[in-house]
């Protein structure tokens, strides 16, 4: 078990905060740089575009065979219009499959190569004054001051739209998103569908919205920074969402009947899981994860946003922004800005101004790190049950480091998928169950009838009563 026993475990990079494994950044394999990691993943897309081509080939001479005719035992050559017609073919197919991906995110154009630029530390340099002169140059959009008023009157003139859902619980949106463009490999576009499929389900069963975001509002701020332009748009466009939650793609909801215990949350507006001490004792840079917290609609979070996202601009000012977070934070090897180390340096630098509204989460998973929770789903069935939320039944399993849209995580890509695989099943189990199914296994797709079917679905109650069965055990 070791630290991934321990509940500190909840890192990046699949370190903790204590002394162990070197964690890694997100985003690069474990030994390569920024700019390697860049270069190889370039030339790693090229190959994929060559592979997917000649795939795209063969399908197409596979379809021409097809209707062409049966007469296969015969040579068939196919003529030089069918020859041409398959060219064509698949000449369309990789031109449409270059357009998706010509635009598809931060690490295609070199807009933040700054070449030989290699400084590394800032002090009274030109380069720090460019970085402090292009970091008070940044912002989220115009200033906003006086948000809580303008929520409040609009909240007052729209009765029907209140800020709390029937029952009496405030409003929750959940906000997750993916990168515009197809994965760099197809099954992570299926493992994109599925945990985008156990969010709906967690939201339907919950009364809680969803949205699903693929756009990068502001081209500064893509990747892993696209979160905070999005979450400042939504709480201005939807002034009747009292919490705003983030959650990453690469997390899934394993607890289907945990709900969030807001009543305790009441002088809060960030929640976020984390532990006080890794973060002011050890400045550590896992000591809270951004992959799932939830802001209150407000404008102390527009402020916190603004103060956050200025080391967030991809280019120059990431690049530079990443030296002071790596020199900062201990554990964070060296790569450009990220979200999480920046929201970090911030809670550290400026404790006064905003730890008194922050909420560190983790009497509870609200972020549960993958590599310690998913070998031990079969031992949680068997002695759990779910609406516990903690280690013996997590609420949210997060792979963190695993990338698997993309093509370098920091682990093997089969463990990240089996794993993946595993939790979606988990989770999955908790919805079919509802329906009268379950899977075979937690590998499997597969799934088996576990109630008999009955001619009377109300009288039995077979389809009603949905909540309440979620949470007892099999
Ligand atoms: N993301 C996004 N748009 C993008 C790229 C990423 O919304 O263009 C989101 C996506 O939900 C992803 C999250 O940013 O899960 C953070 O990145 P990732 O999960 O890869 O980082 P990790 O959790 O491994 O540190
Ligand atoms: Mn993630």
């Amino acid at each position: 078990m070791g630290q991934e026993g321990m509940g500190y475990n909840n890192g990046k990079g699949g370190g903790g905060g204590l002394p162990m494994t070197a964690p890694r950044p997100r985003g690069a394999s474990p030994l390569s740089s920024h700019h390697h990691h860049h270069r190889s993943r370039k030339i790693h897309r090229t190959f994929n575009n060559v592979k997917i081509t000649v795939l795209c080939g063969l399908v197409t001479i596979l379809v021409l065979r097809g209707t062409i005719g049966l007469n296969l035992s015969l040579p068939s050559q196919p003529t030089d219009a069918d020859a041409l017609a398959g060219a064509k073919a698949v000449e369309d197919i990789d031109r449409i499959l270059r357009e998706i991906r010509s635009d598809s995110g931060p690490d295609d154009d070199d807009a933040g190569d700054l070449g030989g630029y290699n400084a590394t530390a800032l002090n009274g340099t030109a380069a720090a004054a460019a970085y402090a002169e292009a970091v008070g140059r940044y912002a989220l959009g115009p200033k906003i001051s006086d948000w809580d008023g303008q929520r409040r009157r609009w909240l007052a003139q729209n009765t029907g739209f209140p800020a709390t859902v029937p029952g009496g619980k405030p409003r929750i949106l959940l906000v997750t998103g993916s990168q515009p463009g197809p994965c760099d490999n197809p099954l992570g576009d299926h493992y994109l569908l599925k945990t985008t499929k156990n969010k709906i389900d967690y939201c339907r069963l919950h009364g809680i919205e969803i949205v699903h975001n693929l756009a990068h509002l502001d081209t500064e701020l893509a990747g892993y920074w696209a979160k905070l332009p999005l979450l400042r748009r939504l709480m201005l466009s939807h002034p009747e969402v009292e919490w705003i939650w983030w959650m990453d793609s690469d997390a899934l909801f394993t607890d289907m009947a945990f709900e969030l215990p807001l009543s305790r949350y009441d002088g809060h507006n960030l929640i976020i899981h984390g532990y006080q001490d890794l973060l002011f004792e050890k400045h550590s840079w896992i000591a809270l994860n951004t992959g799932s917290f939830l802001f209150r609609n407000c404008q102390w979070s527009l402020d916190l946003l603004d103060a956050w996202a200025p080391m967030g601009p991809k280019g120059f000012i990431r690049d530079e922004a990443g030296k002071i977070l790596t020199a900062n934070l201990k554990g964070r090897p060296a790569f450009e800005a990220d979200d999480q180390s920046a929201l970090i340096y911030l809670l550290l630098s400026q404790k006064e101004k905003w730890m008194e509204k922050v909420f560190i989460e983790n009497s509870y998973y609200l972020h549960g790190f993958w590599a310690g929770l998913v070998d031990k789903y079969e031992d949680m069935m068997e002695n759990h049950h779910p609406g516990l939320g903690d280690e013996r039944w997590p609420f949210v399993t997060h792979f963190v480091g695993c990338k698997p849209c993309g093509s370098y995580g920091d682990y093997p890509v089969e463990r990240c998928l089996k794993s993946m695989e595993r939790a979606f099943n988990f989770a999955d189990n908790q919805v079919l169950r509802l329906y009268g199914f379950g899977h075979k296994g937690l590998e499997s797709p597969k799934i088996k009838r576990i109630r008999n079917q009955t001619t009377k679905p109300i009288d039995d109650k077979e389809n009603l009563d949905v909540k309440s069965k979620i949470s007892t055990t099999s």
